[in-house]
C-alpha cells in the first residue's frame, strides 16, 4: 500500500520537501469499516488551509497519511449496505488503499466517465450550486463575479449564472484562462489579476456594478469586489485560497464593516456540507445541465499517486483549469 505522508508543517510555501512516499501493508478493515481501492483522489485549495489548524475538519498532522478526499471501489466489507465493486466518496487520504468507517463514505452512483463524481457532480459542482444559488440568489440581469474563475468551484459559478440569466465576470490568472473562460464558457468578461490594477479592470468589465459576489480568494481581489458592490448585493464566502498558502497577510479587506453597512450587503459564508440534504435535487440540475451541453465539464487529470505533492503544489500556483485530480 503506497502511501504520501506529510512529514512536516509548511510555515511558510508548501513545497515537495513536506511530503514523502512510503509504503505500508495494506490494511484489514474492521468492524463497520470497508477497505476502498482509490482510483481518483481530489486534489483541493482546502488541503492547504487544513495544515494552519482545525476549522471544519481537524487539521492533518505531521508524519500522517496526507489527508484528501478520494473515489474508490470497495474490496471488501464489515459494514451492512457496503458490498464488493461499490464506487464510494470519503476522506481516504492520499494511498492506495484505505480502511475507512462506513459512515463516513458515501456511496456514489457508477457515472462515465467516473472523474465526474469528483468534478461536476462532486464537491466541486455542489459547492458552485448551493454557494451560488442559496447564498448570492443571483436574479435574472444582475452581474455576478467569481473569482479563481478557472477553477473547479469557479468554472461551475461562472456557467450556472449564465444558465440563470446573469452577466458573468470571471477574475482569473493569465490571459489564457481568460480567454477560455469568455471563447469556451460563454462568460461575458474575465479579468486577469496579474496583469495590473485589478479594480479598473473591474470596472470596466462590470460598469453597473456588482450584485452577487462569489469569493473563492479574499484578500485583494475580495477588496476590489467590495468596493464595487451594488446596494443590497450578496458575497458567497467560499474560500480564501490568496491566504493558504505562506503567511497571510496582517489585515482583511478595507471597507468592511463600513461598505457593508452603507451597501446594505449581505456576506456569508457556507460549507457545503452543510447543504447535503438537499442534494439530489442539485444533482438533478447539474445532470440536466451537462446533458444539455449549457454546463461544460472541465477537468485536469494527472496520473500517479506519486504526483499528488506536484499536482497540489501546483494547484497553488494556478497550473489547472477546471477540477484537478491524481489518477491512482
Ligand atoms: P481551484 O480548482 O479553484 O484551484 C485554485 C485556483 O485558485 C488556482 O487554479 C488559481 O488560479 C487560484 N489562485 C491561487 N492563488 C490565488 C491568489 N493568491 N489569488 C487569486 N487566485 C488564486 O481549487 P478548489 O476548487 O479546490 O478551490 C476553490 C475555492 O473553493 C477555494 O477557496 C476552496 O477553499 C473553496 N471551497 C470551499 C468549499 C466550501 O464548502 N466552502 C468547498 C470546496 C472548495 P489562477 O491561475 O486564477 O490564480
Amino acid at each position: 500500500n503506497r502511501q504520501v505522508l506529510l512529514v512536516e508543517k509548511p510555515a511558510g510555501k508548501l513545497g515537495p520537501e513536506h511530503f514523502k512516499m512510503a509504503k505500508a501493508t495494506i490494511p484489514e478493515p474492521k468492524d463497520g469499516e470497508v477497505l476502498v481501492r482509490l482510483r481518483y483522489i481530489s486534489l483541493d485549495a482546502a488541503n492547504r488551509a487544513w495544515m494552519h489548524g482545525a476549522t471544519y475538519r481537524a487539521a492533518v498532522e505531521a508524519n500522517t497519511v496526507m489527508a484528501g478526499g478520494g473515489i474508490g471501489e470497495v474490496v471488501s466489507s464489515k459494514a451492512p449496505g457496503l458490498a464488493p465493486g461499490d464506487i464510494v466518496f470519503g476522506d481516504t487520504g492520499w494511498q492506495d488503499y484505505a480502511a475507512v468507517p462506513a459512515k463516513h463514505l458515501t456511496k456514489m452512483p457508477k457515472v462515465e466517465p467516473m472523474t465526474h463524481l469528483l468534478s461536476v457532480y462532486g464537491i466541486a459542482g455542489l459547492t458552485a450550486y448551493f454557494g451560488l444559488l442559496d447564498i448570492g440568489k443571483p436574479k435574472a440581469g444582475e452581474t455576478v463575479v467569481v473569482s479563481a474563475a478557472a477553477g473547479s468551484v469557479g468554472s461551475i459559478v461562472g456557467q450556472i449564472a449564465k444558465i440563470k440569466g446573469c452577466k458573468v465576470v470571471g477574475i482569473a490568472g493569465g490571459k489564457d484562462k481568460c480567454n477560455w473562460l469568455t471563447r469556451e464558457l460563454g462568460f461575458d468578461a474575465a479579468v486577469d489579476y496579474k496583469d495590473g490594477a485589478v479594480f479598473k479592470a473591474l470596472k470596466a468589465a462590470a460598469p453597473n456594478g456588482i450584485d452577487v459576489y462569489f469569493d473563492n480568494v479574499g484578500g485583494d481581489i475580495l477588496e476590489a469586489c467590495l468596493s464595487q458592490m451594488n446596494n443590497r448585493g450578496r458575497i458567497a464566502c467560499c474560500g480564501a485560497i490568496s491566504q493558504y498558502d505562506g503567511v497571510p497577510s496582517a489585515h482583511g479587506p478595507r471597507g468592511v464593516p463600513g461598505l457593508i453597512v452603507v451597501k446594505r450587503l449581505i456576506m456569508q459564508g457556507f460549507i457545503v456540507m452543510d447543504f447535503m440534504d438537499q442534494r439530489d435535487e442539485a444533482l438533478s440540475d447539474l445532470q440536466s445541465w451537462v446533458a444539455s451541453g449549457k454546463l461544460k465539464v472541465q477537468e485536469d487529470v494527472i496520473n500517479g499517486l506519486e504526483n499528488t505533492p506536484k499536482a497540489l503544489i501546483g494547484l497553488l500556483a494556478g497550473e489547472n483549469r477546471g477540477k484537478r485530480m491524481v489518477k491512482v
